[in-house]
């Protein structure tokens, strides 16, 4: 919600004419009423600070309980020092919810809302023939009109702030929601506080303000209890959600999105850091996110057990809550940046062991509350089974797509890829596709002299070679035994070739090193490897015969043609 400039300084504006005026005004026309008991005043003073001091947030919105002492400081000493003390009381209230510097504007804005709703109120209740200091008990038309008056004041009041919130606030949401409920019951429970304030001031004085200040505190317990607890169902139930969701989520990367997402919607989060715990002793950072979806890159240096906050975290085991920048900058390493102020940190724990840490910052301050670090911390549960959950999928899924030795793509994920790529043909995705098939030379020989566990070393050493060679190019895969094959998309015949003859070159001119072989320790050899290469759409129009006629050009053109060279297929 933001207010434009113009429109704060035209609040200013009116405050100025409206409120000094306007209270000068009921000053001459209802003088106030209380026969120089200053002692009383600042006491229904102080009844009204603390009241306003301590106002019951609500889904964050504060609920101002002060009706009933304005009830009975109205009923008590007139309008204008009614009207005195709802400024008072904004501004405390206002100071205590600590309103940052650019909405200073909704001090004037809420003192003339309060003052609009004094002076109406009084005027009703004045012209239907009401008094200062009626007699409640003998008069029963008095305490029915007291009764309007604080109707009135209060639709009134509710009158003005949904005019605020539309107008100033430019706000769509409807305002008679549940807040408005809300509200409207607790104003309601805590009026006939007022009365009896009011009704036993006459009797008792002062000791009258001692006797209510216990049934408003009670009161006060049980409205933050209750909605406490229904606020807890409702993120318990919503966190259960969110647990199903990432459940279901098969990849880290996307359980680990929809954590960041789920938590951003759920709170105010300007910047999000996940750390997952390394090496035992080391907390890496795996995601970091700015403004709801914005993603950092990951170039903060891994945190030690108690380095910064999350270090700190990790060390106690528990999660912890910094409603300002004071309370944490200086354990800080300095990668959180300067202008944010609420931090909530909590481990991520797996069989009660920390696996990692979250961290959640907002700019502004006082911006999480105990509730929400519960449930973060059940969300950081689920979140935990989910990763868990996810990595196992991947490495299982790694497995099934890989050769055990030499940790190429194996000859089943190769088969779904050249299926694939050919669909981008057929598709018009892809102009050519070509593939090289490379069978190393005489290396059953190889196996006989220096055993088959050197030959192991050759095939991985070989590995390595082509992906570095082929890069991202290509696709290399061990298609079998000492034979591999390197799916090139976008490549043609002519580079293809080109690219098989460096491979080639590379194999045939730099030896292979063996570590252990059956007689000598570290032992260097000489191999080289035959190829063939065929290209897609020009050699063949489906998988299958792309792949029959690259082996035909290694066993004909290569192999029979001598070996340690590349053939390309040729139809004729
Ligand atoms: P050429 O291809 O030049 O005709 O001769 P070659 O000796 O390479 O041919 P052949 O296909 O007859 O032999 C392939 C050998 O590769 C047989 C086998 O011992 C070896 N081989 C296959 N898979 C592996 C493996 O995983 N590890 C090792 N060490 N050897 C393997
Ligand atoms: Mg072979
Ligand atoms: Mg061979």
């Amino acid at each position: 919600m933001t207010v434009a400039a113009k429109t704060k300084r035209n609040i200013f504006l009116v405050w100025l004419l409206l409120v000094p005026a306007g209270m000068w005004f009921t000053y001459q026309t209802f003088p106030p009423h209380f026969s120089g008991k200053w002692v009383d005043l600042l006491a229904f003073l102080i009844l009204t600070s603390v009241v306003a001091f301590m106002p019951m947030v609500i889904n964050n919105t504060p609920i101002f309980l002060i009706q009933w002492v304005s009830l009975a400081t109205f009923l008590s000493f007139g309008l204008f020092v009614e009207m005195v003390f709802a400024q008072a009381a904004v501004i405390l209230l206002l100071l205590r919810l600590r309103i940052p510097n650019e909405q200073i504007f909704r001090v004037p804005l809420n003192l003339i809302m309060f003052f609009i709703v004094s002076f109406v109120s009084g005027i009703v209740y004045y012209s239907l023939g009401g008094q200062t200091g009626p007699s409640l008990i003998n008069d029963p038309h008095s305490l029915w009109l007291a009764g309007v008056y604080a109707v009135v004041s209060y639709l009134l009041n509710q009158v003005i702030v949904s005019f605020n919130l539309y107008f100033i606030y430019k706000s769509k949401g409807s305002y008679f929601g549940k807040d408005f409920v809300v509200e409207t019951v607790t104003t309601f429970i805590t009026l006939p506080l007022g009365f009896v304030l009011y009704m036993f001031y006459n009797h008792v004085d002062l000791l009258a303000l001692v006797i209510v200040a216990f049934p408003f505190a009670s009161l006060s317990i049980i409205f933050k209890l209750y909605y406490a607890s229904e606020k807890i169902n409702a993120y318990l139930q919503k966190a259960a959600e969110i647990g199903h969701q990432m459940a279901e989520r098969l990849e880290v990367n996307g359980v680990i999105d929809l954590f960041i997402q789920k938590l951003s919607e759920m709170l105010p989060v300007d910047y999000a850091y996940i750390f997952e715990v390394v090496n035992e002793d080391e907390l890496q950072l795996i995601r970091r996110i700015q403004d709801g979806d914005h993603e950092l890159p990951l170039n903060i240096p891994k945190l030690k057990k108690n380095e910064g906050i999350s270090g700190f975290v990790w060390l106690k085991e528990k999660a912890h809550l910094y409603a300002t920048g004071k309370q944490w900058k200086r354990y800080s390493k300095g990668n959180i940046p300067a202008d944010a102020e609420s931090i909530l940190a909590v481990p991520i724990r797996k069989n009660k062991k920390v696996i990692g840490v979250v961290l959640l910052a907002s700019k502004r301050k006082r911006a999480y509350e105990k509730t929400q670090l519960m449930i973060v911390d059940i969300l950081c549960s689920y979140f935990a089974v989910a990763m868990e959950n996810a990595k196992h999928y991947e490495v299982t899924k790694s497995q099934s797509e890989r050769c055990a030795l030499t940790k190429l793509y194996n000859y089943r994920y190769f088969e779904k890829l050249l299926t694939e790529e050919f669909d981008k043909l057929y598709q018009f995705e892809r102009k050519v596709l070509s593939l090289i098939i490379l069978d190393i030379d005489h290396f059953k020989a190889v196996n006989d002299t220096y055993g088959h566990q050197s030959g192991n070393e050759i095939l991985c050493e070989l590995a390595a070679r082509l992906n570095s060679l082929i890069d991202s190019r290509g696709t290399v895969a061990r298609y079998g035994g000492e034979e591999f094959v390197v799916l090139l998309p976008d490549v043609d015949k002519e580079e293809a070739y080109q690219m098989a003859e460096m491979i080639r070159q590379s194999i045939a001119n730099w030896p292979f090193t063996l570590q252990q072989t059956l007689e000598f320790k570290q032992h260097q050899i000489k191999i080289t490897a035959s190829m063939g290469v065929a290209t897609a759409p020009e050699d063949a129009e489906e998988p299958l015969a792309l792949v029959r006629h690259a082996d035909r050009a290694l066993y004909v053109g290569a192999k029979r043609a001598g070996r340690n060279r590349v053939a390309e297929y040729s139809s004729c």
